[in-house]
């Protein structure tokens, strides 16, 4: 068993097995009745105890990202970057932090198909001494919106329709075709490129998507875009073989995760910053906060900080992973949230999922727990399955007879970063799409024409999935992508037209 606090299980040492209260049964599966053959009675604790616990085994689902995999690791530090930031975890070079990272799709639910086309969450927990940071990335370096009050609205359009419960082509397309919604292109040029069915979770890259805002032990600061890449290699299934791995074995990158890691092949990743100044962030055609863009490798390139490797599989399912609590709220000294307004409502949001998934004391599940640092505030206490002794008879405030240490106050933070001023007011950012936002749609399409048939494949792709949609729809598919290139729309429409007289597998 691991002595890492976890990833541990409580087996009675005896192994005697007993009710939940601990009372060792005579029969597991004896059932108390009137005669051998007469009806149950209701003092039969043991089978209502075991029926009950039974009938309340599943929690909600996450709503999105309810598919996932997952394993423990650490991070080693192999260059300084204490003068981009001062974090502990960075302090030295070979420094060591246990990590657990959860990989996932987005819009399926919890049973669907490892291989679906979809982008892929790539969330690590990192257990620091200065308490837990999590790093709540995606296998993509960018995302469909930079409006926040659009996520509940984009992500219905990926998942089932109300009336049909099927997934369905036309709400797809129908909002990622509004003209105000097309700042997603450059993300869904990814998507149907064939990095949108990765073949396993080893074979892929994570990115913060997001900016970040680092700062060293002076109180100097930077964006920050962390950088995750695969020492595996990228490896990619077309879209033929996802559908058909799907069908024969949908559980295909849970097995080859945990198989590889169990033989002890532990697959690894190295770590990458790009950082940018607040003058340079001016000097951008395009918002240092907009989630749809990337920081071009040749004015920002990638410095290496680190290797993560997994090599550790959970005992236990559903007490590391099921159960597993990320934030990007969860952070720890030196590394800050930008103004990014899609990491701000995310900041919220993924803390109150918990909070509704696992209730308000998630932070005290063992894989949640801040360990390497420990969580002590008196004032944070009570609570439903309140479990970790509640702070025993410490005051529920900040006594004036009782010492209480604060060492990170003279931190140098955010007032030393951006200043902010302006009325309260309403903004909707994502209004109709300038070129701008197809600027680096049309230079994926470039990086494309330079691998082997990956131009031929995003159409291929593409038009395989439109191709149950409504004529009108298709028509906006179309028109949206020869604005990246004339070429990629006609081609997709040829493709479109191959599916009407011959229907494809899509995912
Ligand atoms: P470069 O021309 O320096 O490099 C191309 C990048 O594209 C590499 O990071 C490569 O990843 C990545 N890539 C290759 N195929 C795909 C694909 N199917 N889906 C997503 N990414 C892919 O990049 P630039 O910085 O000049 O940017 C050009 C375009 O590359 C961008 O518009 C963006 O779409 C894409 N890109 C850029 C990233 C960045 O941070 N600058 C990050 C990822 C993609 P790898 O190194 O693993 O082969």
């Amino acid at each position: 068993m691991s002595a890492n606090p976890t990833n541990t299980s409580d087996v009675r040492g005896d192994r005697v097995v007993t009710n939940s209260t601990g009372y060792p049964y005579n029969d597991p599966f004896a059932t108390q009745r009137v005669g051998q053959h007469g009806p149950l009675l209701m003092q039969d604790a043991n089978l209502i105890d075991s029926l009950a616990h039974f009938n309340r085994e599943r929690i909600p689902e996450r709503n999105p990202h309810a598919h996932g995999s997952g394993a423990f690791g650490y991070f080693e530090v192999t260059d300084d970057i204490t003068d981009i930031c001062g974090s502990a975890m960075f302090s030295e070079i070979g420094k060591r932090t246990r990590f657990l990272t959860r990989f996932s799709t987005v819009g399926g639910e919890k049973g669907s198909a490892d291989t679906a086309r979809d982008p892929r969450g790539f969330a690590t927990k990192f257990y620091t001494e200065e308490g837990n940071l999590d790093w709540v990335y995606n296998n993509t370096p960018i995302f469909f919106i930079r409006d926040p009050s659009k996520f509940p609205h984009f992500i219905h359009t990926q998942k089932r329709n109300p009336q049909t419960n099927l997934k369905d082509p036309n709400m797809f397309w129908d909002y990622l075709t509004t003209p105000e919604n097309q700042v997603a292109v450059h993300q869904l040029m990814i998507l149907f490129s064939d990095r949108g069915t990765p073949a396993s979770y080893r074979h892929m890259n994570g990115y913060s998507g997001h900016t970040y805002k680092w700062s060293n032990k002076k109180g100097e600061w930077h964006y920050v875009q962390v950088h995750i890449l695969t020492d595996q290699g990228i490896k990619n299934l077309t879209n033929d073989e996802a559908v058909e791995i799907a069908g024969k074995n949908p559980d295909y990158c849970q097995q080859d995760l945990y198989e590889n890691i169990a033989k002890g092949n532990y697959p690894s990743w190295t770590v990458y910053i790009q950082t940018m100044t607040e003058e340079q962030a001016k000097k951008l055609p395009f918002s240092v906060f907009d989630l749809t863009k990337v920081w071009p490798h040749k004015d920002f390139p990638l410095r290496r900080v680190g290797k993560m490797v997994m090599n550790e599989n959970p005992l236990n399912y559903f007490a590391s992973i099921e159960q597993a609590a990320f934030s990007p709220a969860n952070t720890v000294p030196y590394q800050e949230p930008s103004a990014d307004p899609v990491l701000q409502s995310r900041l919220f949001a993924y803390a109150d999922a918990h909070r509704y998934r696992l209730g308000a004391n998630f932070h005290q599940i063992p894989v949640n727990c801040p360990y390497a640092s420990k969580f002590f505030n008196p004032v944070i206490r009570d609570g439903p399955m309140n479990v970790d002794g509640n702070f025993g008879n410490e005051p529920n405030y900040y006594a004036s007879n009782k010492q209480y240490q604060i060492p990170n106050q003279d931190r140098p933070i955010q007032q030393h970063q951006e200043v902010w001023n302006g009325p309260a007011q309403p903004f909707h950012w994502a209004t109709s799409p300038g070129d701008i936002d197809f600027v680096q749609a049309r230079d994926l399409y470039k990086v494309l024409g330079k691998q082997k048939d990956q131009q031929e494949h995003l159409a291929y792709n593409i038009g395989t999935h439109v191709a149950g949609a409504d004529p009108e729809i298709q028509q906006r598919v179309i028109d949206m992508f020869s604005r990246v290139d004339e070429g990629l729309g006609a081609n997709i429409r040829k493709e479109i037209e191959k599916n009407a007289s011959a229907p494809t597998a899509k995912i």
